[in-house]
C-alpha cells in the first residue's frame, strides 16, 4: 500500500456540475460509502448555500489525505442521468456557448421543481398470495384490494397495524411499491381500431425505419409527405419496432398542448396514451414522467422541445414531427434549435430520428438531397383522396368593397358549403380585430411604449394589446393626443374583424373563432378543437392555430383571406415560412371523405412563393430557394450567429455592440477562423461581421436591442471565434446584456 493511500480516507474527489451558470464542475470529496458514480445526483455545499448537482466525473484513485475540498453532503435518490444524455449536455453547451451548468438545468428542472423526496411511495395489491396470511397481514390487502394505491401511512391506519407489515407484504410480493400511481389511461379505447393497411409508398417507408430501429445505429432520416399522406401511420410503424424491442421512443410535436387528436390517435394504436411533456403538465407529474424515464417504466413521451432532455435509459427513435416549424427554436435563455439538437441526441444516443413534414425546412432538404439524411417520400394522400384544388382570387380584379375582406368569389363558396353541410375555414394569420388603431382627426398611433410595435385592437376584450410584451390598456372612447369623440378608427382586419364581416356574409352560420387568444386556456381549446371535428361549427376563423396538424374529416373549403401577409417582411426566411404555412393551412382541406378546395386571396398571384403553391410544385420552389441560399452564403451554405445586444437606453446598447464589434476586428489571427478586416473585399473563407444595427424589433420589453451579424463559412469554426471575442470583448455593465444566438431563424 502506497504511503499516501494509507495516509487518506478513501475518500474520492468528483467533479460535480451544479445546474447554474457555470461552466465547470466543481471538486468535492465523496466518502467511499456513497460509492458515487457518475451521472449520480448529490447534495453540494456551494457557496454558503446548499445545491444539486450531478457528478460529473470520479477520480481513478483515492484523494490524498491533505485535499483540500468541500465534501459532498449526500447523495439522492433518484435515477443517474446517463452518459449519453451527459456527453448531449456537454456538446450543445459547447455548440450554443452556453455555461455547462445551465444546459444541465434544462436536463434536471423537472426533477428538482418537484424534488424526489416529495415524492410519495405508494401501495398497491398484486393480487398474488404472501406466503404466510396472519389476519393483519389479511387486513392490509383487504385494504389495498381494487387495484387502487395507497401510502404506508393509509395502509397502516386502515388494518390497525404498524408499518413493518407493509414492507413484510412488498418482500412477499404481495404488494407493489411505487413511487407514483400509474397515469390513467383518458380517453376510451376505440376496441373496433385497427391500423389502416399500409399503402405501399407507406409499407416502403416503414420498413426503412423499422429496419433502422431494430439496427440500434444513428441513423436519420426526413419522411417528406404532402398533408394527409400517412405520415404518421408510417412513424407509428417505427414506434412499434422500437416498443417490441423494448426501447423508448419520443415524438416531438410543436404544439404539444394541443395534440389531443394525436394523442388519441396513438392510444387506439398502442392501447395508452404517451406520457405528455410540456410547460402545461403539473411539476408532480413531470417529475414523475422523468424518474419513469430514467428507469425505462416510460416507454413513449409526446412532448413539446424540452422533451429532449429527459433521461432515456433506452431510446430507440426520435420522431421530429412538423420539423420545419419556427416554434423548435428557443430563443430565451439556452439559445438552441430542438429540431437540429435532436438529431445530435439521436447520434450519442444510436438511434435513429425521423424528421417528418409536407414542407420540410430548406436546411432538411439540403440534407436530405446530399445524402446525410435518408429521403423517405410520400407524394399522395392516404385512402385515395385527393389534394385539395388550389385556386387564386386576384385581389386587384375581385377583391371586395373597401371595409370588406371576403372576396365575393369565396363568400359565394362559403355560402355554397355550408349549403352541403360542410366546414369552411377561413384563415387569416393576425390575432384580434385590427392591427392597428388611429385617430382620423389627427392621425396619432396607438403604440406600445415598451416595445417597438402597434397595439392591436381586441374588441371581445374592449382593449389595445400588445403582441410582443402583453401590454393591454383600455380602448379609449376619445383621442388621447387631440380629444376628438368617434375618431378612432380600426386599420386593416385581424379575425375577429373577419368573423364580424362573416356574421353580417352568413346570419345564420355558427361560427367559431380561433387564435392563441381564446379564453379558457388550452384544455377548452382541445374541447373546441373536438367539436370542430364533430361539425359543430359551419365557420371557423382561425390564425396559424388551426392551421397545423388537425383533422377535421368535414372541412372542405379553405379561404386564405390575405397570403402576402408575411411575404414583404424582408427576412430572407420569408418565402419558406409563407410556402409551409399556406401548404399547412390548404392542406386541411379535404382529409374526409369529401374531396377538397382552396380559395388563395392574393394581390400578387404570379409571386414565386403563391405560383409554386398554386401549381403544387414544391420541387420548383425548392430548387429556387436553395439556388438562392448558396449564392448568398446563407444557410446551410453558410452559419450565422447573432449577438443580441439589450440595455435600458438606445446607446448604452449601441455602444457596447460597436465594442464587439471592435474587439472582433481586433482579435488575434487564429488558426481555426479569420475575421474580414473592415472595409476590405473579405474573402472566402473570411467571417464577416456585420452590423451592429437595431435589431428586427428594436425594443421589447422596454429594453433596446441591437445586433451584431456573424455570417462565417461553412468551414470556419465559429464557436472559437465566438469564445475568442467574448474573452476579449469588455465585460458587460450598466445593465448590458449579451445574448449569443448561433443558428439564430430570423435574419
Ligand atoms: P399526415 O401525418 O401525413 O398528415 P396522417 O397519418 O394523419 O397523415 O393520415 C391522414 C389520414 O389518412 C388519416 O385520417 C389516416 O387515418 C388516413 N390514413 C393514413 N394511412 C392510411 C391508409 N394506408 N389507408 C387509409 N387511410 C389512411
Ligand atoms: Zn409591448
Amino acid at each position: 500500500m502506497s504511503v499516501a493511500e494509507d495516509q487518506s480516507t478513501g475518500a474520492r474527489v468528483v467533479d460535480v456540475l451544479a445546474p447554474v451558470a457555470v461552466d465547470a464542475p466543481y471538486s468535492y470529496l465523496a466518502p467511499p460509502a456513497l460509492a458515487l458514480a457518475p451521472g449520480d445526483s448529490v447534495k453540494i455545499p456551494l457557496g454558503a448555500r446548499e445545491a444539486y448537482g450531478v457528478v460529473w466525473s470520479v477520480a481513478e484513485t483515492p484523494a490524498p489525505a491533505h485535499a483540500n475540498l468541500k465534501t459532498v453532503a449526500a447523495r439522492l435518490d433518484r435515477p443517474p442521468l446517463p452518459q449519453t444524455l451527459r456527453d448531449f449536455i456537454d456538446w450543445l453547451a459547447r455548440y450554443t456557448l452556453t455555461p455547462r451548468g445551465m444546459a444541465l438545468r434544462l436536463a434536471t428542472r423537472a426533477a428538482e421543481e418537484a424534488a424526489p423526496e416529495a415524492l410519495r411511495t405508494l401501495y398497491r395489491a398484486t393480487g398474488q398470495a404472501p406466503e404466510r396470511l396472519t389476519p393483519t397481514r389479511a387486513r392490509v390487502l383487504a385494504a389495498a384490494e381494487g387495484g387502487m394505491a395507497f401510502s404506508k401511512k393509509a395502509l397502516a391506519e386502515a388494518a390497525g397495524c404498524g408499518p413493518t407489515v407493509i414492507d413484510a407484504l412488498v418482500d412477499d410480493g404481495a404488494l407493489v411499491a411505487m413511487t407514483a400511481p400509474p397515469d390513467p389511461v383518458a380517453g376510451a379505447l376505440d376496441p373496433a381500431y385497427s391500423p389502416p393497411s399500409l399503402e405501399p409508398a407507406q409499407f416502403d417507408a416503414a420498413k426503412a425505419l423499422v429496419s433502422a430501429v431494430r439496427a440500434k445505429a444513428y441513423a436519420p432520416f426526413l419522411l417528406e409527405g404532402v398533408t394527409g399522406s400517412g405520415k404518421t401511420e408510417v412513424y407509428f410503424e417505427a414506434i412499434a419496432a422500437a416498443l417490441e424491442d423494448g426501447g423508448q421512443a419520443l415524438v416531438m410535436m410543436p404544439e404539444i398542448a394541443l395534440t389531443a387528436q394525436f394523442l388519441e390517435r396513438f392510444a387506439a394504436r398502442f392501447g395508452e396514451k404517451p406520457a405528455e411533456w410540456h410547460s402545461g403538465v403539473s411539476a408532480r407529474k413531470r417529475a414523475r414522467i422523468w424518474r419513469a424515464a430514467a428507469t425505462g417504466k416510460l416507454s413513449v413521451v409526446a412532448g413539446a422541445r424540452s422533451a429532449l432532455f429527459l433521461p432515456f435509459c433506452n431510446l430507440r427513435l426520435i420522431v421530429v414531427d412538423e420539423e420545419h416549424e419556427a416554434a423548435y427554436k428557443q430563443d430565451d435563455g439556452v439559445c438552441y434549435h430542438a429540431r437540429d439538437m435532436a438529431v445530435v441526441r439521436a447520434r450519442f444516443e444510436h438511434a435513429a430520428i425521423v424528421l417528418a413534414s409536407a414542407t420540410p425546412s430548406i436546411e432538411t432538404r439540403v440534407n436530405a438531397e446530399s445524402g446525410r439524411y435518408r429521403h423517405l417520400r410520400l407524394h399522395a394522400r392516404a385512402g385515395a383522396r385527393p389534394m385539395p384544388l388550389l385556386e387564386p382570387i386576384d385581389m386587384r380584379r375581385e377583391g371586395p368593397s373597401r371595409g370588406r375582406w371576403i372576396a365575393p368569389r369565396l363568400a359565394s363558396a362559403v355560402a355554397e358549403t355550408i349549403a352541403r353541410g360542410e366546414q369552411t375555414l377561413l384563415f387569416l394569420n393576425r390575432r384580434g380585430y385590427a392591427p392597428l388603431t388611429l385617430c382620423r382627426d389627427c392621425g396619432h398611433r396607438f403604440r406600445c411604449r415598451q416595445c417597438d410595435a402597434w397595439l392591436v385592437e381586441h374588441r371581445f376584450r374592449r382593449a389595445l394589446v400588445c403582441h410582443h410584451c402583453g401590454h393591454v390598456e383600455r380602448r379609449p372612447d376619445t383621442c388621447p393626443e387631440c380629444h376628438a369623440t368617434d375618431s378612432l378608427a380600426a386599420c386593416g382586419p385581424g379575425v375577429e374583424r373577419l368573423a364580424e364581416e362573416a356574421a353580417t356574409l352568413f346570419p345564420d352560420a355558427r361560427v367559431l373563432v380561433l387564435s392563441s387568444d381564446f379564453p379558457g386556456g388550452a384544455e377548452r381549446l382541445r374541447r373546441e378543437l373536438d367539436d370542430i371535428a364533430k361539425g359543430a361549427f359551419d365557420i371557423v376563423i382561425g390564425t396559424q392555430l388551426v392551421a397545423k396538424g388537425h383533422n377535421f374529416p368535414q372541412l372542405t373549403l379553405v379561404g386564405v383571406v390575405d397570403a402576402d401577409l408575411g411575404l414583404g417582411s424582408g427576412d430572407p426566411r420569408a418565402s419558406e415560412r409563407t410556402f409551409q404555412l399556406l401548404n399547412q393551412v390548404t392542406g386541411r382541406a379535404g382529409r374526409g371523405d369529401k374531396p377538397g378546395r382552396a380559395l388563395i386571396q392574393t394581390f400578387q398571384p404570379e409571386h414565386p412563393v403563391i405560383a409554386a403553391l398554386l401549381s403544387g410544385d414544391a420541387e420548383k420552389f425548392y430548387a429556387q430557394e436553395i439556388a438562392l441560399r448558396r449564392r448568398a452564403g446563407l444557410p446551410p451554405y453558410g452559419r450565422l450567429a447573432a449577438l443580441i445586444v439589450s440595455a435600458k437606453d438606445a446607446a448604452t446598447a449601441e455602444a457596447h455592440a460597436r465594442a464587439l464589434a471592435r474587439a472582433a476586428h481586433d482579435l488575434p489571427p487564429a488558426p481555426r477562423y479569420r475575421v474580414a478586416a473592415p472595409g476590405s473585399l473579405p474573402e472566402a473563407e473570411d467571417i464577416l461581421l456585420l452590423g451592429p444595427a437595431e435589431a428586427p424589433i428594436a425594443l421589447i420589453r422596454g429594453r433596446f436591442r441591437y445586433r451584431l451579424l456573424v455570417k462565417a463559412p461553412r468551414s470556419a469554426d465559429v464557436q472559437s471565434f465566438l469564445r475568442d471575442l467574448i474573452d476579449a470583448a469588455p465585460k458587460p455593465r450598466g445593465g448590458v446584456r449579451v445574448q449569443i444566438d448561433v443558428d439564430p431563424q430570423t435574419f
